[in-house]
């Protein structure tokens, strides 16, 4: 039996998760259109996907509406990607968050809107519960956002949620814990740890190990979220559903740190950080038969193949981390860097 093939909008796509979602797209036969302004975004990430006669590429804001309406209008899937990452700019610049975050979410709903898409799939984050009480946490626990950041990508799910309330969008949002592969960012500021971690481990410095590395995160690998999102997309069980997607287990920075066999240096504890992050993800297993695939050595094993992908990332040191980080003590603490 042959299929029509699926038309899906990926915005940020040629972000680290939008173009592994991207290349999974295509492979499953899907005509892709890229929205991507191209602010963390990179060409490269897509440079392999290039000639591929189905992969349509285009450099806009997901704000400006007028060009962004056409462009879903034939989509029959939309995956909403695009977004500002990262804590400490989210402090220093709350307002370009909100725009690019909820404003966003906002405009990409309308397009949906008016495309009649079947699916709207939204990439929400875990940073939605703060310092969580329980671990494995549930997507029934409270929501407690820590930091612009987090709250900005909660407004947007909350958006999303409306849409499909009022306006009988069918969405489904994914809330991301910690996800790690290929093609991570390696932007200027000081971000998630991988980028971190391996830009130091191919310059022969430190690693810098925040408190005692006891604290554990759950590392997703990024072609298991690329499947989730594509099986939220494709499965009618998942609408108006949120799902947490996780690695199914938790692993302490000490333990990264023997996998990438490094030296370490240890910088201050930073506030409002949880010990732990680790998602229950028995709701997308159940509902949707999803898991994850790639376990965490593999996965780990797989960004060292690509080191030399960290060749022109900023080196960050304990005094630079000092200095990049100051905002983030001064606002979520009482007290500065110890
Ligand atoms: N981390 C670290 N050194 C760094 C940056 C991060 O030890 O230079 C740790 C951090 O304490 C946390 C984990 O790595 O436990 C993941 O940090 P990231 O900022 O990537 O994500 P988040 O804290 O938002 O989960």
């Amino acid at each position: 039996m042959t299929r029509k093939a699926r038309r899906a909008v990926v915005t940020g796509g040629a972000g680290f998760i939008g173009s592994h979602l991207v290349e999974r797209l295509l492979a499953e036969g899907a005509r892709v259109v890229v929205v991507d302004n191209f602010a963390t975004g990179r060409m490269q990430n897509l440079a392999h996907l290039r000639d591929d006669k189905r992969l349509a590429i285009h450099k806009l804001d997901i704000a400006e509406t007028g060009r962004l309406t056409p462009l879903c209008r034939e989509a029959d899937w939309i995956f909403h990607l695009a977004a500002l990452a990262d804590i400490v700019p989210s402090i220093e610049r709350p307002t370009d968050y909100f725009r690019a975050n909820v404003a966003g979410t906002e405009s990409v709903l309308e397009a949906a809107r008016s495309a009649k898409v079947s699916r709207f799939v939204y990439a929400a984050s875990s940073s939605c519960y703060g310092i969580p009480e329980a671990c494995p946490t549930p997507e029934t626990a409270d929501i407690k956002p820590e930091y612009p950041y987090a709250l900005t990508k909660y407004l947007g799910e909350l958006l999303v949620r409306h849409w499909g309330k009022v306006y009988g969008l069918p969405i489904t949002s994914l809330r991301f814990f910690n996800v790690f592969g290929p093609r991570a960012r390696t932007s200027g500021t000081y971000g998630a740890v991988f980028g971190v971690f391996l830009a130091q481990k191919l310059k022969g410095r430190p690693c810098t190990v925040v408190g005692d590395g006891n604290q554990t995160r759950d590392f997703t690998y990024v072609t298991d979220v690329a499947e989730a999102l594509l099986q939220a997309a494709r499965s009618p069980k998942a609408e108006g559903e949120v799902f947490n997607v996780g690695s199914g287990s938790t692993y302490s920075i000490n333990r990264l740190i023997r996998l990438l066999d490094v030296e370490s240096v240890h910088i201050p504890k930073r506030p409002a950080e949880p010990d732990c992050t680790f998602a229950d993800i028995s709701k997308i297993r159940k509902v949707l038969g999803w898991q994850p695939k790639v376990r965490f050595e593999d996965g780990v094993r797989r960004m060292l193949e690509h080191l030399q992908d960290w060749e022109d990332a900023p080196i960050w040191t304990p005094a630079s981390i000092k200095r990049a980080t100051q905002g983030w003590f001064k606002h979520l603490s009482s007290g500065s860097p110890r």
